[in-house]
Formats: C-alpha cells, sequence, structure tokens
C-alpha cells in the first residue's frame, strides 16, 4: 500500500523558543506512522527574520536584494535543523534541510522569488529511509546558485508547493491562532473563528493585510486544488478549511474585515496633465519591481495635477528614489512620503449580488469621524486608506456595524 503524505507548516511563533520547539517535535512524531509520511515545513524561530533585517537597515537604507537573501534565509536553517534535533531526541529519525537541497528552484526575483520546480529526490529517499523530513521554509536556489526568499510569510509557499509537488494528501498551516478569524483577534477579541472560507476570499482578505496566510501561497493553493487546513499549534481543536467554493457554500456578504499597516502612500505634486505621463512614472516604478497599488489622480488645475499612490513599506525609500528621478525628468513638482497610513478593507463573496456594501462601510467610517484618503474595490472587497493611527477603530467600527461578532 502507498503511503500518504501529510505536509505541516509551523510558523515563527510556533517555534519561537526551545520548548516550543519540543511541542512541535511531540505534534509531529503523532502524525508519523507506518502508513503516513510527515514533511514538515518550518519558519525561523520567533521575529529573527525581522532581527535580522534590522541589522542590515543599520548598515544601509537600500541594501542589496541579493545579500538580504542570504542573510534572511539563515533563520530558517536555524529552525529546521533544531527541530530535527528534537525529534530524534525523541528516538524517531528525522533529517533537516534547506530549500536548495530540496531542489526548490525559483526565478532571480530576489526577496520575493517564484517557484519554478522542486525536485523531490532527496525527500523521497528520505522517506524511503522512514525519515521525518524537515525542510527550511520561506527560501530556494536560483538556476545560478544564489539563494533566494519568497517574500515574507513565505514558508507558506513553501507548504503548499511541497505538497503539490509530493501529491500529499494533507497540507496544515499551524499557527499561533486556532483558524481564520472574521478580523485579526488582536485588535477585535470577539472575531469569529470562520469554519470554511473559499480560497478567492481567503486570496484578497491575505493580500489586504490579513498576516495569517501568504496571499501567493492561496493563490498557487487555488490553482492546484490544495485544500488548507489553518489551525493552532497549541491546540488539537479543529482550525479553518481553505476550499474551493461549492454551491452549497452560503453567500456571505462580508465575511471579513482587514486592515494592512505595511503600506506608505507617495504623491508627486504638479505632474503636466498629458497623454502618456502616468505611463513613464509607473514605468519606471515597476521597472525597480516594485508593487503599486492604490493610485488616485486629483482634478487637474492650470494643466497640472496631483497623483497619489501606495507602495509597500519595505520599498518606500527605493520608489522614493524613482519617483524623484523621474519626476525632475517630466518636470513635476515635489515628491512627498506618508508613513501614517493603513488600508481597512471588507471582504465577502456574497459582494457580488449584494449592493450597499460599500456606502455602508463610507457611513460608519463617517460616523467614527474617521477622514477617507483614497478608495479602491474589486469584485469581492472595498477599501479606503486612512490614517494609520485611526486603523484600529476604524476595524472594531466595521466589525460591528456588519454584526460580524454574530455570526
Ligand atoms: P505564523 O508565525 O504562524 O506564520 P503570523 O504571525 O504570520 O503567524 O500570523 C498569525 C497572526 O495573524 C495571528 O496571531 C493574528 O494576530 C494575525 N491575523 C490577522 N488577521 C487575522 C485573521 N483574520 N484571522 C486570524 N489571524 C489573523
Ligand atoms: N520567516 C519568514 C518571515 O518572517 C517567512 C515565514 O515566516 O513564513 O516572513
Ligand atoms: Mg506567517
Amino acid at each position: 500500500m502507498e503511503k500518504e503524505i501529510i505536509v505541516q507548516k509551523f510558523g515563527g511563533s510556533s517555534v519561537a523558543n526551545i520548548e516550543r520547539i519540543k511541542n512541535v517535535a511531540q505534534r509531529v512524531v503523532s502524525y508519523k506512522s507506518k502508513h503516513t509520511d510527515v514533511v514538515v515545513v518550518v519558519s525561523a524561530l520567533g521575529d529573527t527574520t525581522d532581527e535580522l533585517e534590522s541589522l542590515a537597515f543599520q548598515l544601509s537604507s537600500t541594501p542589496p536584494d541579493r545579500e538580504m537573501d542570504m542573510l534572511l534565509s539563515t533563520g530558517e536553517q536555524i529552525s529546521c535543523a533544531l527541530l530535527a534535533i528534537a525529534i530524534k531526541e525523541l528516538g524517531h529519525e528525522a533529517i533537516s534541510f534547506t530549500g536548495r537541497q530540496v531542489g526548490i528552484k525559483t526565478d532571480k526575483t530576489h526577496m520575493k522569488a517564484r517557484i519554478i520546480t522542486i525536485d523531490g529526490k532527496r525527500i523521497n529517499k528520505a522517506f524511503k529511509d522512514d525519515k521525518i523530513v524537515i525542510v527550511a521554509g520561506y527560501q530556494g536556489v536560483t538556476s545560478d546558485d544564489d539563494i533566494t526568499t519568497l517574500g515574507r510569510g513565505g514558508s507558506d509557499l513553501t507548504a503548499v508547493a511541497l505538497a503539490k509537488a509530493l501529491r500529499a494528501k494533507v497540507c496544515e498551516i499551524y499557527t499561533d491562532v486556532d483558524g481564520i478569524y472574521t478580523t485579526d483577534p488582536r485588535i477585535v477579541p470577539d472575531a469569529r473563528k470562520i469554519k470554511q472560507i473559499t480560497f478567492d476570499e481567503m486570496l484578497e482578505m491575505a493580500s489586504l493585510g490579513a498576516q495569517v496566510m501568504q496571499a501567493r501561497s492561496i493563490e498557487v493553493a487555488k490553482r492546484f486544488n490544495i485544500p488548507l487546513h489553518v489551525r493552532s499549534s497549541f491546540s488539537k481543536e479543529e482550525g479553518t478549511m481553505i476550499i474551493k467554493e461549492t454551491e452549497k457554500m452560503e453567500e456571505i456578504a462580508v465575511r471579513g474585515v482587514t486592515c494592512n499597516k505595511t503600506e506608505a502612500k507617495i504623491t508627486i505634486c504638479s505632474v503636466p496633465d498629458k497623454p502618456g505621463i502616468a505611463a513613464k512614472i509607473f514605468g519606471e516604478i515597476s521597472k525597480q519591481g516594485i508593487n503599486v497599488d492604490t493610485i488616485v489622480q486629483n482634478v487637474p488645475h492650470d494643466r497640472l495635477s496631483d497623483i497619489s499612490f501606495t507602495v509597500p513599506k519595505a520599498d518606500l525609500n527605493k520608489a522614493i528614489k524613482a519617483t524623484q528621478i523621474i519626476g525632475s525628468r517630466i518636470g513635476a513638482g515635489e515628491v512627498l512620503e506618508d508613513r501614517n497610513v493603513a488600508r481597512v478593507s471588507l471582504v465577502g463573496s456574497g459582494m457580488r449580488s449584494h449592493s450597499g456594501i460599500a456606502a455602508r462601510m463610507f457611513k460608519t467610517l463617517a460616523d467614527a469621524q474617521i477622514n477617507i484618503g483614497m478608495i479602491s474595490t474589486s469584485e469581492i472587497s472595498v477599501s479606503c486608506i486612512i490614517q494609520q493611527d485611526l486603523a484600529d477603530k476604524a476595524v472594531k467600527s466595521l466589525h460591528k456595524a456588519f454584526k460580524l461578532e454574530q455570526i
């Protein structure tokens, strides 16, 4: 009989210290059996990645991406080795691997590389030897043998990609909450756990700031229809299933509220109002590999207008430099930056068929005396850019106004 394969991913908080690593080791060995092989993907211990990042930023405001990948990928190498040691101590066979060792080949986009192929040879060999396999999350290697990382939260992507490559029966994401909630339970303590959520809703929530899953991992899970079980590493309770939309699933207008504090706003003032200018500005920024989100252009006065847009805070310095260069080339005015912004969003696949959600959102924010700076929408979401120090208040008000604590 062919053995079943389970992929289990443990996030940074689940392996934050020695006691927790021992807890993970216990949990992992309880799943290994004659009929089941286990692949474990681990994140770096606790806040290691943030700490490594801050070391680099003490040396440079724009550290080279290649060197950042060399640095950041070390975190996961520590946790996978420690977990293998802890499992062996429990009397089980285990072996740890880096991304490179299990053949996770990526493109050359340092810090947000895409996985191209996974050659699972070493994993299959380890299974034959009846070993539990531990893989360092968040990393891969280019065809030039350079180490890459998969974007923050990228261990989720490693887990999903391995589940696909190994045709795993189950892919579990263990974290410090017991599932996906209607909003971040750290902001709203009476947020509700969601039993089932669609790939589309989760993708939207993740892209709009719900840190609990990396957006790109959901894209891959959706493409290959890999159901994900998000659950707590501290309890045995069932968590949330992220699955394909089925007809039976109730169309809920608003599934959740998200908040993203990782963006910053750039405004380029007095831009000449002529065809081709926006293409020049955003062409230059995209050449730097920076993703621009919401864009707003003001009504022109005297043939000049202001253009505001948001970028990830991590790319702000690079984006400001690029904007200043193109700004002076096209004869625009000052370039301003604002880090005190947040995006609050409502997400729900029922928005396709329910109307009035956006209007109710704007009214709720107005009643809470919160000014809206920018607005953007998709088929299943509405987002407002507001002042960051009012973000938690906005999330609480919206959660209440849409009665999400009652679902
Ligand atoms: P890990 O280290 O396991 O990858 P993360 O810190 O990346 O964990 O993600 C888990 C955190 O995501 C939770 O502690 C929670 O505060 C936050 N979070 C944000 N939005 C949500 C949500 N809608 N549901 C659950 N958790 C959320
Ligand atoms: N350690 C990396 C991060 O903090 C990857 C991950 O945890 O998934 O982003
Ligand atoms: Mg995470």
